[in-house]
This record gives structure tokens, C-alpha cells and sequence, in this order.
């Protein structure tokens, strides 16, 4: 076994409400050969597949589900730069350098992000600020050291007091930190987009496929899947989210529980600007605004991975997330219509594991954690794809093994 199949998400997200146009895939009937082997086809083997298609390799795509089926349709998609972990935290932990490189590429990344779905003509794609408030983890104090970071490092943005919060934006905090240049989306639309590239470039996507057993050596890669086929490749990048896969050291990472809701449409109540909110709070709550004018809210997050304890908090999270949403922003109807659950990863420097598996020649981990999962999947296409072009990403260092286990 790769990876142990997991009860992923439960409930209905808000995407599923909508209609993507649906990614050609086939079964698996015989044995394959191909270049790159992409295990996984959520967002992160979207983003890999259509970069490495692109760039002329031969692509074959595999997915135990389908077509984003995975966490990816729970994700709440805020494609956001400013990691989990604040830039002046990040320092002490990394030092100041490796933080600011890991800033800049997220920055840089999101950017990529939007113009790659851009071209894709993907719906939904809204540039957008982001208020980063006050909370029980960095109070106002807290905010300005965070503040002072970012302006040091390059990154405008500016500090905004509880007054003109209330009465500009109608938000309820102390104090937060306003930036610049975020990205929301619909990741499945995005996801079905980019596979739909990918294959546009000749990549074959072949689900449901269950790859079981892994066979790397210098010389080839061969995947072994459950209905007995077999995929031979030069390279294989496994990009199963939070299905981690066994073979890969996973030291410092672990995953828990989160929910998320979505309102009615409401477009007439929004707050000004429509920009996302992340509250430096543990647990922490976050909100974004959809184009047809619902609010998605999500966090409360609980330190466990039990799917079934998971699964039954739903309603008790739900009222707790439209309470908080309510005392946040009183103006809007903090009511859910769609409620829904996942597991969800984190890693305790809040960066991912991109890079050569030890120990497993030919192949790569695509393996993004956290809150900035749509933004390290990006990251992940360019490393890889550096690599296996002769060009080396200048941040690999930042997400390789050796890393990821600090
Ligand atoms: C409620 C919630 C809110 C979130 N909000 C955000 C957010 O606001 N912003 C953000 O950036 N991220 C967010 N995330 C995280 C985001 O969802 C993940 O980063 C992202 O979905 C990971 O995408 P992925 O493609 O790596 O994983 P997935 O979408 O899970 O895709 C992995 C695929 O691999 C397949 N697979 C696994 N093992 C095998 C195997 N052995 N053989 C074949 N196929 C296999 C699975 O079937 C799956 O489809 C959120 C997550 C949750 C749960």
C-alpha cells in the first residue's frame, strides 16, 4: 500500500453547488509507459501536470477518486502568500534570510497562480487584500512587530485600528494588518481547468487508479496499481495530500480537524472591498467573500484526525462558526447553507515537503500543508520541473527533506 485511503472530507462544500466541466479521463485497461507519473489529481497534480506537459514531458496522471475528488473540492481556497506562521516567527525558527525567500516565493507563486488560470480563462478569479486581525496569538503589539517584518522584507502593507475597522470595513477587532495581492478562487473549477490544460498538452488522466505499490529504481520507476497494471516511468511525483504517502518521511507533520460554512448569497451586505480575513487566533477563524456574494467562513479547528468524531461535530461547528462569524462581521446573515469538514495537514514551520524522496530514486514529494496548500502546490510545479529540466529552482532548499525535518 502507497497511501491509506482516507475519509477526506464530508458534507456538502459550496462548489459542489456549481457545475465544472468535467476532465476527459479513461481506465486503466493495460500497461502503460510514460515519462512522468503524477499520483494524485487534485489541485496540486493539476498544477504539476499542466507545468510539466508544458514544458513538453510526456504526463500520465493517476487518481484512486477522479478529477478533484479530493480535499481539494473542501478547500475554501484562499490562495494567500502570508504563511501560516508570521514572518517575524518564521525568522527565529528558519532565520531572517530563509524566511523572507519563503515569503517572496508565496508572493510570487499566488502570482503565477492567477496568471496561469487566467490564461486557462477560469471563472471566479478575484484579486484580493487580505486583513490579518488580532487575536489571542499576536495582539495589536504583536500585529506592529509583524507589520515592521513585512515592510522590512519588501511587502506593503499597512496597520488598521479598531475604529476605522468598525466603521470602514464593519469588523469587530483590536487591530489588524492590511496587505495586498491575494487570490480567491473556486479550486475545483481551477483544478478541472488546469487538468484540462494538461491535457490539451497530451497528458493521459486515468482514473479510478490505485497505485499500491512503488518500485523505484535508478533506472525507472515502476507503479504497481490495485486492478494489477502496471505504469512505468522516469519519474513519479506523488501528489496525495493528506493521504501521506508511508514510504516518505513525515517527521513534523500531522493532521487535524477543520470545518468550513457558506452563507446565502448576499451581495448588498458585504463589507467593503470584499477582502479576506484570517484572524491570528488559535483557534483562529477566517473569512472570504464568493463572486455571487456568499460568505465562506472557516477554522475551529481541533487537534485530531478521527474522521468519525470529525463528522459529528459538524452541526455544533457550524453554529459555532456562524456565531463568531456574526460577532466578527454583524452586518451580514451569518446563517450556513452549505456545511462541510476535512482533515487537514500542518507542518510546525508551516511550509511543505517539495523535493527528491530519500531513499526512493526518480521520485518526488508534492506535498503542501497547511493553510497555504493552493500556494505551495504552485511551488511544487516549479521545483520539480526545474529539476527534471536541468534548472535548478533557487528555493528548493527551502522545502526539501532535509528541511522539513527541523
Ligand atoms: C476545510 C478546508 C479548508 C481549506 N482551505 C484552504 C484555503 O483556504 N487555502 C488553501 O490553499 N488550502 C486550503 N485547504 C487545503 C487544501 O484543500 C489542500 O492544500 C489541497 O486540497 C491539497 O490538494 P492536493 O491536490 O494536494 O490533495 P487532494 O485534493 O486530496 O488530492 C490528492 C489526490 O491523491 C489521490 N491519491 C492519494 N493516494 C493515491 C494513490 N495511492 N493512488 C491514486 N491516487 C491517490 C486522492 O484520491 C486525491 O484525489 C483547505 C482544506 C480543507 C479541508
Amino acid at each position: 500500500m502507497v497511501t491509506k485511503s482516507k475519509d477526506l472530507r464530508t458534507g456538502r462544500s459550496v462548489w459542489e453547488a456549481s457545475r465544472a466541466t468535467p476532465v476527459p479521463h479513461r481506465r486503466l485497461t493495460r500497461d502503460i509507459e510514460t515519462e512522468v507519473l503524477v499520483v494524485g489529481a487534485g489541485i496540486t497534480g493539476a498544477i504539476v501536470a499542466d507545468a510539466l506537459s508544458h514544458e513538453g514531458f510526456e504526463v500520465a496522471v493517476v487518481d484512486r477518486r477522479g478529477p478533484a475528488k479530493g480535499s481539494t473540492t473542501a478547500s475554501t481556497a484562499l490562495v494567500q502568500y502570508e504563511i501560516d506562521t508570521p514572518l517575524h516567527k518564521l525568522a527565529r525558527r528558519i532565520g531572517r534570510r530563509d524566511a523572507i525567500r519563503a515569503w517572496r516565493r508565496s508572493r510570487l507563486a499566488v502570482d503565477a497562480i492567477a496568471a496561469r488560470l487566467g490564461e486557462l480563462g477560469v471563472r471566479g478569479l478575484e484579486r484580493r487584500d487580505t486583513l490579518y486581525l488580532a487575536g489571542n496569538l499576536l495582539d495589536a503589539d504583536g500585529l506592529a512587530r509583524e507589520r515592521d517584518a513585512r515592510l522590512a522584507a519588501g511587502f506593503a502593507c499597512r496597520m488598521i485600528r479598531r475604529s476605522e475597522l468598525r466603521h470602514e470595513f464593519g469588523i469587530h477587532a483590536a487591530a489588524a494588518i492590511m496587505s495586498h495581492g491575494d487570490l480567491a478562487l473556486d479550486p475545483r473549477l481551477a483544478t478541472c481547468a488546469l487538468l484540462r490544460g494538461a491535457s490539451a498538452c497530451g497528458a493521459r488522466i486515468y482514473a479510478p487508479v490505485d497505485v499500491s505499490d512503488i518500485d523505484a529504481k535508478k533506472s525507472r520507476v515502476l507503479a504497481t496499481c490495485k486492478n494489477g497494471r502496471t505504469i512505468r516511468a522516469k519519474h513519479l511525483v506523488l501528489a496525495t495530500g493528506y493521504e501521506f504517502p508511508n514510504r516518505v518521511p513525515q517527521r513534523g507533520h500531522r493532521i487535524v480537524s477543520t470545518w468550513a460554512i457558506a452563507t446565502a448569497r448576499q451581495p448588498r451586505r458585504l463589507w467593503p472591498s470584499q477582502c479576506m480575513i484570517w484572524e491570528a487566533a488559535d483557534p483562529y477563524l477566517y473569512a472570504r467573500t464568493t463572486p455571487d456574494g456568499r460568505v465562506i467562513c472557516g477554522g475551529e479547528d481541533e487537534d485530531f484526525s478521527d474522521e468519525t468524531h470529525r463528522d459529528a461535530l459538524i452541526a455544533k461547528k457550524t453554529r459555532a462558526l456562524e456565531r463568531k462569524l456574526h460577532r466578527l462581521v454583524p452586518g451580514i446573515d451569518s446563517r450556513a447553507e452549505f456545511a462541510w469538514t476535512g482533515s487537514f495537514g500542518q507542518s510546525a514551520a508551516g511550509l511543505p515537503t517539495i523535493g527528491p524522496i530519500p531513499g526512493m530514486p526518480n521520485c518526488w514529494a508534492a506535498l503542501g500543508y497547511g493553510g497555504n496548500g493552493t500556494t505551495y502546490s504552485r511551488i511544487a510545479a516549479d521545483v520539480i520541473c526545474g529539476a527534471l529540466t536541468g534548472r535548478p529552482d533557487v528555493d528548493a532548499d527551502l522545502y526539501g527533506f532535509r528541511r522539513a525535518r527541523r
